[in-house]
């Protein structure tokens, strides 16, 4: 099995909202923040090859809302998840597998694209492929609470239960070998981190986990450091303490969806708490 990260940012959010309550002379720092507050963050995705099965971690944003709307992010930024799928030599054909990790604008956006340029029907961005979702997340997001409606765009999901592609991992096996899921609840219902059991470039065994928004950059490793837009913030500190604990007793290695700068890093003990021990590209650290 191989993982390539593809990351189809940047774009930018508001860095209050990503830090919660993390004061701005803090967080500055390490993710300067632009004259409307905004920073730079990475959609980051992956493309996993595992035997006759190609799979697609989450999709970033697509491109169906309207010039208001992406505007606030900052986009188009000419990336396109497509593009970079063909890029690495595939086709929209060959993807056998997308994983949703949660159903919010910025992941499953590209899962759906409009089928033609006038732009009034739908068709799933992968025409083979099984759209992986959990139930519990699914509810959340088609009968959205008013705090995530928002970000819940039905355009960009509903389409797959209408067209059969729409698979639950809590109903069915997503099996794939060396591939297990976790769940958090914290940042939204039933989020799902795809963890994977890989070859390290020394021959050997090492789990790789993609951290989708428990931990959405190098600069939200400290326990306290959770974004404005959780849910159930304190749940989120609970599972990142008990996910960070396995993490340094298992040397996990952490893949990060929305870091700018680096797509992964190590954690360690360390007096002040668990904290990044060695940090950059998923290669240089396998
Ligand atoms: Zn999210």
């Amino acid at each position: 099995m191989t993982i390539r990260p593809i990351d189809i940012g940047p774009f930018k959010l508001d860095g209050g909202a990503m830090f919660g309550v993390v004061p701005k002379t803090i967080w500055q720092k390490q993710c300067p923040a632009d004259d409307r507050n905004l920073c730079d963050w990475a959609l980051r995705c992956l493309l996993v090859e595992n035997g006759n099965r190609l799979m697609i971690v989450d999709t970033g944003t697509g491109d169906k809302q309207d010039a208001k709307f992406f505007g606030f992010y900052d986009l188009p930024n000419g990336k396109t998840l497509t593009g970079a799928v063909e890029k690495a030599g595939y086709s929209v054909n060959d993807v056998t597998d997308v994983l949703l990790t949660h159903l919010h604008f910025d992941h499953a956006g590209g899962a759906v694209r409009y089928a033609d340029a006038g732009r009034t029907t739908l068709e799933a961005t992968f025409p083979k492929a099984a759209y992986w979702s959990h139930s519990g997340q699914w509810d959340w997001a088609t009968n959205p609470n008013p705090r995530e409606r928002a970000t819940y765009l039905r355009e960009n999901f509903m389409p797959l239960q209408a067209n059969g592609q729409l698979r639950f991992t809590d109903k069915e096996d997503l099996n794939l070998p060396g591939v297990d899921l976790l769940y958090m609840d914290g940042h939204t219902e039933k989020m799902t981190l795809p963890m994977f059991q890989l070859v390290g470039s020394t021959g050997q065994p090492r789990t790789v986990v993609f951290c989708a928004d428990l931990i959405p950059s190098v600069a939200h490793v400290p326990v306290p450091y959770v974004m404005g837009y959780d849910v159930r913030p304190l749940l989120t500190m609970d599972e990142k303490t008990q996910f960070l604990n396995r993490a340094v007793d298992e040397n996990w290695l952490l893949v990060f969806d929305h870091d700018p700068v680096y797509e992964a890093a190590t954690v360690e003990r360390t007096e002040k708490g668990i904290r990044v021990n060695e940090k950059g590209t998923l290669t240089e650290l396998l």
